[in-house]
Order: structure tokens, then C-alpha cells, then sequence
């Protein structure tokens, strides 16, 4: 029971709120599915691990900077990648959806400390490769609007 609540803790922090919180999903919309869709929606849960932790919703009141990530740190704290049609170090589209988070959201988040060492690593990146994660971006929202799948070929 306990690892069944930890794995669901997991997922709706790190996988679902991480992937809705790199396409800009509104933290409200997204809590509000929370509460539809997980069985264990107490609002000691939801209101907190979503809005206080997943998204950033409150600012730094509970943590002290977004909790996103790229397909690294899911491919070395789940077994997620290994069943999935995208591959963590080539071509899975949530590394690209982090560094355009980060671009997009620069201002507000480039003079959090915690934030420095991606921002320098952002710097670094190229042009084409910020165009690239800018498309994936795009490609991504637009397929959850359309609640379309996504597969390696719609990659940029
Ligand atoms: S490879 Fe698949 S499971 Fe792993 S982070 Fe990318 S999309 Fe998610």
C-alpha cells in the first residue's frame, strides 16, 4: 500500500505535473483533473503536491524553484523509458520541452539561485537547437489540444 502511494506520489509530481508544467497547462485546470482522476484526491494531496510543488503555482511558499526536469532524471528515477517508443538520449521530446520552459519563462526564474547552472547551460545551447526545442514545444501543446498521440516521427 505504501509503495502503491509512493509510485502514485511519483507520477503526479514528476511525470504528469513536470509534462504539464513544461506545456504551460494552468496549474488550476490541472489540479482540478487531479481530483478527477487520481483515487487518492484529498485536498491535503492534491491542493499542495500540485499547486505547491508540481507546478510552481505558489511561487517559492513551499519550494524554492520549479520542480521540472528533462528525460534524464525520469530515465534514472523510473523504468519509464524503457518501455517507451522515445528514447531519453536521442530523440524523447521532454528535454526539449525543459529548455524551452526555461527560455520561455526566463525572466521570471533567470535570477533564482537555484536556476544559475541551467540558465548558463541554456546560454550555451545553440540557436538551432533552441529552434528545435521551441517546435517541439508547439508540436506537443497542439497535440494535447487536439488529444492527439505523439510519436518519435513528429519530432523536429
Ligand atoms: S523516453 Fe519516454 S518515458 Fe522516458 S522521459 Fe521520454 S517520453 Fe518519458
Amino acid at each position: 500500500m505504501v509503495c502503491l502511494n509512493m509510485r502514485t506520489i511519483a507520477t503526479r509530481l514528476m511525470i504528469l505535473s513536470n509534462l504539464a508544467t513544461l506545456l504551460d497547462v494552468q496549474p488550476r485546470e490541472l489540479a482540478d483533473w487531479f481530483w478527477v482522476a487520481y483515487t487518492d484526491a484529498y485536498d491535503w494531496v492534491v491542493e499542495p503536491n500540485v499547486l505547491g510543488m508540481g507546478t510552481f503555482a505558489l511561487g517559492e511558499l513551499m519550494i524554492t524553484k520549479p520542480y521540472v526536469s528533462g528525460a534524464a532524471y525520469i530515465n534514472r528515477m523510473s523504468d519509464y523509458c524503457s518501455a517507451c517508443a522515445f528514447n531519453p538520449k536521442t530523440n524523447c521530446p521532454i528535454t526539449p520541452l525543459y529548455w524551452a520552459f526555461l527560455a520561455r519563462h526566463q525572466k521570471n526564474l533567470m535570477d533564482n539561485p537555484r536556476l544559475r547552472m541551467p540558465y548558463v547551460s541554456l546560454k550555451k545551447r545553440s540557436e538551432g537547437r533552441r529552434g528545435k526545442d521551441q517546435a517541439t514545444f508547439q508540436i506537443l501543446r497542439d497535440a494535447l489540444m487536439a488529444a492527439e498521440p505523439v510519436t518519435p516521427k513528429d519530432m523536429p
